[in-house]
């Protein structure tokens, strides 16, 4: 089958070579006009790294990725809020979890998609699709391109996915209350002492560290606002820190050893589950189709889940392709349904400020039970996969897993 896939981030370079290793062929169109160099890190689960051994990427993940083995929740004056025990959650779910630079994570899949011989067109932008005579989608690009292949994978991101609107009928993400501020930090020296996450909670505000070596930890300082309009300051930098003073460390250290220029406001954003992913010849997948909140910690894994799960979908699909599609979107679609719907709760727990919500939702934390934390997890995101803690009846929420990274 010919396909053309709209979007050459995690989830469109992952379904290009997970559907390439199927003997389709492939062409991605992406609007930047090289690779991207944007974002901080993401952690990528064992959910994650199970599709990512699938795919023959985790040589080159474990070569530039960390391995945290814990998870430490402090409140802001340093007591602890409980955690997770990664080192266990991975035994129970049999993959390891990883901690990676964004652009790190794309130049990975960049590289196998170019070894697999799949194009990546950049420069090209999406502004529209519609449907031929015969009823078949055909996208156009900004520099005056069309295509207008077997399939089109609406692989465009949460932010204005032109597929989107064309599925759906409407595209606009929702401002869920709170920004986020990410930067990398890079020491001469160590930054922190080992490879653990910590995640401090204060009151309608949060900072998470996440190292991927001692001295390399990206992390994401967010606080709860009601308008997603940039304030602009003049100085970035000096004004997280006047945010976050009085933190417990390593919170000043890491953005004190975070270059200016690799800061980033984002006002956050999900959008609305949908209720098809599909139509005509067109399918949604990664965010484009279900964009959770970084609250859910899930964004990332969901889009990786949707490459291993769309292969599957497609094998010897070519005669029945409707068939194909709206059984991708049936297996997937409860689960990152639950899982959006669970980012938006953690959300609204996280940046409470009513004093008296934010003494509960600790008082919550620290009782919080690490064994049964790690396996609510494995049961939740080991769903629909053939790992070792993935049952058929396990239900996709994770129940005990508290604010995720
Ligand atoms: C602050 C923050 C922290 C996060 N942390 C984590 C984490 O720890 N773990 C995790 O699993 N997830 C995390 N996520 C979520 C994760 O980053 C996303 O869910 C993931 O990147 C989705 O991949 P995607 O390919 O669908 O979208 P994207 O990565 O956004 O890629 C979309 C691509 O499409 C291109 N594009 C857009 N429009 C067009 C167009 N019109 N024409 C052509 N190309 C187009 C874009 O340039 C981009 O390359 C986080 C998100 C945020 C905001």
């Amino acid at each position: 089958m010919e396909i053309g896939i709209v979007g050459g981030g995690i989830a469109g370079l992952s379904v290009a070579l997970a559907l390439h290793k199927q003997g389709h062929t492939l062409r991605v169109y992406e609007r930047r006009a090289g690779p991207s160099t944007m974002g901080a890190g993401v952690t990528l689960w064992p959910n994650a790294t199970f599709v990512l051994h699938e795919l023959g990427l985790m040589e080159d993940v474990g070569a530039a990725g960390g391995r945290p083995s814990a998870v430490h929740r402090k409140d802001v004056a340093g007591n602890s809020l409980g955690g997770l025990d990664i080192k266990l959650l991975d035994q129970i779910m049999g993959f390891p979890t990883y901690t990676i630079l964004r652009r790190d994570l794309q130049a990975i899949l960049l590289e196998h998609v170019a070894r697999a011989g799949v194009p990546v067109e950049f420069g090209h932008r999406a502004i529209s699709i519609d449907l031929d005579t015969s009823g078949k989608a055909v996208a156009r690009f900004q520099n005056g391109k069309s295509i207008c292949p077997d399939l089109i994978i609406g692989a465009d991101g949460r932010m204005d996915s032109v597929a989107r609107r064309f599925v759906a009928g409407d595209n606009m993400p929702i401002y869920q209350g709170f920004v986020n501020w990410i930067g990398v930090a890079q020491g001469n020296g160590a930054l922190v002492d080992k490879v653990e996450i910590h995640d401090f909670w204060g009151s309608g505000d949060r900072f998470g560290c996440v190292p991927i070596r001692t001295d390399l930890v990206y992390w994401a300082a967010a606080q709860a606002r009601p308008s997603p309009e940039p304030i602009p300051a003049a100085d970035m930098r000096k004004e997280i820190m006047d945010l976050f003073a009085g933190w417990p460390e390593p919170v000043a250290r890491l953005i004190k050893a975070t270059p200016a220029l690799s800061l980033q406001l984002i006002a956050v954003h999900d959008l609305e589950p949908l209720h098809t992913w599909r139509k005509s010849n067109v399918l949604l997948v990664g965010d484009a189709a279900h964009a959770p909140l970084p609250t859910s910690g899930q964004g990332a894994c969901q889009a990786l889940e949707d490459a291993w799960h769309l292969a599957r979908c497609l094998h010897g699909a070519d005669d029945c392709l409707d068939e194909a599609l709206l059984h991708f979107a049936a297996v997937r679609g409860p689960k990152t349904t639950k899982l959006s719907e669970q980012g938006r709760m953690f959300a609204h727990g996280l940046f409470a400020t009513d004093p008296e919500t934010c003494r509960i939702r600790n008082e919550r934390a620290k009782a919080s039970d690490r064994l049964r934390d790690a396996q609510a997890m494995a049961e939740g995101w080991s769903q629909g996969l053939p790992m070792a803690s993935c049952t058929e009846t396990a239900p996709a929420d994770g129940a005990g897993s508290l604010y995720r990274l």
